[in-house]
């Protein structure tokens, strides 16, 4: 099976001999997915079993099994269960801290060797070094998410999607290839596997409610290419359309390949560059950000021009000022603002022309940006099923604290960030009936 090898790096080198184990993360799928495939491959080479772990953390990065995030991810490992169950590969849905039940999973299965999925971020970067610290066997680690390793997409923190988007097309064409399908390890594994689920998967979800899963991703793609794909272009900033393609929950969680949505959509044929340019450029940006910027979640990571305007109007007055209880119960005056905080408190999925017009507007309602970014990121990721994302951290930098973006003209507490208002927002689509169908949404 070929597989490229620039979306491989060894945390550890070294040869292995016994089972492998598939320390999975990000990206919780069995199709289209490198580091199961890359896994698979070894198994094959040393003729010895794989079992795919995922590690289930009491809390993680501030979610509890009681949130709605919680609840999507386990529904969607317990297909990933039977899915791989299908192909004679043992999932072992493992309780407790990473750095603790990685290395007793390696001793008590004597695994040769240690494959993990790729994500920028802190937690996920503290984790592997502590399993790293606790283990000797060979430790490979797999950019499964990002269609061009990110390791190989830019070697340093890029400033905006123009440069990166000049790098990242330069290995498009090596790395937009097929997947080859999985196919079982040449052995089973030794232990049978018992697996406890500690949380109900939800029975009574109203309609508009999001499903987990692959099989619900897959659907997804489908329909948003048959349905909305040629209207994305002109009406993708229209919320009251909603012809975004609604896949952001499943990439966040890896349900769906970002490869295969960039493949399908390919395949169609016609211009779809808008599209491919969000999906591609844009999210892999966010990954490139979060990789080469440890301030990503504060403003000490923003660009040096936008901190020195936003320091040159913290004494500025603010017409209001809200709590973080008032910004979360959407009790704010602006009726705009509200829909759109409900929207992602009721659905899990803000529409995406509005999360700029809320991150901005609650830079304009904080005392401090340090205190808006907070406030955003903290609702974005408590809320948001895409949340906790490089791009929630992004697209909360880019609206509050002028990440990727250019000076624009000064004004009070914005000083030369992009600024969005209500009177701009109601030109460009209608703001009645987005707010309607929010609370019509919120009364059922
Ligand atoms: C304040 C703010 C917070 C955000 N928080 C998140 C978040 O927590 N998680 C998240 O995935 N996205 C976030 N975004 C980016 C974007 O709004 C969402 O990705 C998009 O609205 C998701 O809906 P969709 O999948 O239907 O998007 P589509 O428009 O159909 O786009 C397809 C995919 O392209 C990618 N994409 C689209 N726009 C962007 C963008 N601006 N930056 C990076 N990638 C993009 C996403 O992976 C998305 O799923 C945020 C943006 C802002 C301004």
């Amino acid at each position: 099976m070929h597989i490229n090898p620039g979306r491989i790096r060894a945390i550890r080198d070294g040869e292995a001999h016994g089972p492998v184990i598939y320390w999975m993360s990000r990206d919780q799928r069995v199709s289209d997915n490198w580091a199961l495939l890359y896994s698979l491959d070894i198994a094959r080479r040393l003729n010895e079993a794989l079992a795919v772990v995922f590690c289930l953390t009491p809390r993680f990065m501030g979610a509890t099994a009681e949130d709605r995030s919680y609840r999507f991810m386990l529904d969607g490992l317990k297909e990933l269960e039977k899915r791989l169950s299908g192909l004679g590969i043992a999932f072992i849905l493992a309780h407790g801290d990473p750095g603790d039940v990685i290395p007793s999973l390696i001793d008590d299965s004597r695994a040769g060797i240690l494959v993990a999925d790729f994500s920028p971020l802190r937690i996920s970067r503290t984790w592997k070094s502590m399993v790293a610290g606790r283990t000797e066997i060979p430790f490979h680690e797999v950019d499964a998410h990002n269609i061009v390793p990110c390791w190989i997409a830019s070697q340093k923190q890029e400033w905006s999607a123009h440069t990166f988007r000049l790098k990242i097309r330069k290995h498009l064409a090596e790395f937009m290839e097929e997947f080859p399908d999985p196919r079982p390890p040449p052995r089973p594994w030794r232990e049978s596997v018992d697996n406890r689920w500690n949380a109900p998967a939800d029975q009574d979800a109203p309609s508009w409610m999001i499903r987990s899963g692959e099989q619900a991703a897959a659907a997804q793609l489908e329909r948003f290419i048959s349905e909305d794909l040629d209207l994305y272009a002109s009406h993708r900033n229209d919320p009251t359309r909603d012809v975004q393609s609604g896949l952001s929950p499943y990439l966040h969680f890896g349900q769906i390949s970002a490869q295969r949505v960039a493949l399908n959509v390919m395949a169609v044929g016609g211009d779809h560059s808008e599209f491919l340019d969000e999906l591609i450029v844009r999210r892999e940006l966010a990954d490139n950000f979060c990789y080469y910027n440890e301030h990503y979640d504060s403003m000490d990571g923003m660009p040096e021009w936008a901190r020195t305007t936003l320091d040159d109007h913290r004494g500025d007055r603010r017409d209001y000022i809200y709590s973080h209880e008032e910004l979360e119960c959407a009790k704010t005056h602006d009726d705009l603002w509200n829909a759109a905080q409900l929207e992602m408190r009721i659905r899990g999925k803000m529409h995406g022309y509005l999360r700029m017009y809320w991150a901005k507007k609650i830079l304009e309602w904080s005392e401090s940006p340090e205190d808006a970014l907070r406030t955003a990121i903290r609702l974005n990721d408590r809320y948001e099923l895409d949340g906790r994302d490089p791009n929630g951290y992004t697209g909360c930098g880019w609206s509050i604290g002028g990440l990727h973006d250019r000076p624009f003209g000064e004004r009070p507490v914005f000083g030369k960030i992009r600024y969005m208002s209500y009177g701009g927002m109601r030109r460009k689509f209608d703001v009645r009936k987005y707010i309607d169908r929010i609370f019509q949404m919120a009364d059922q």
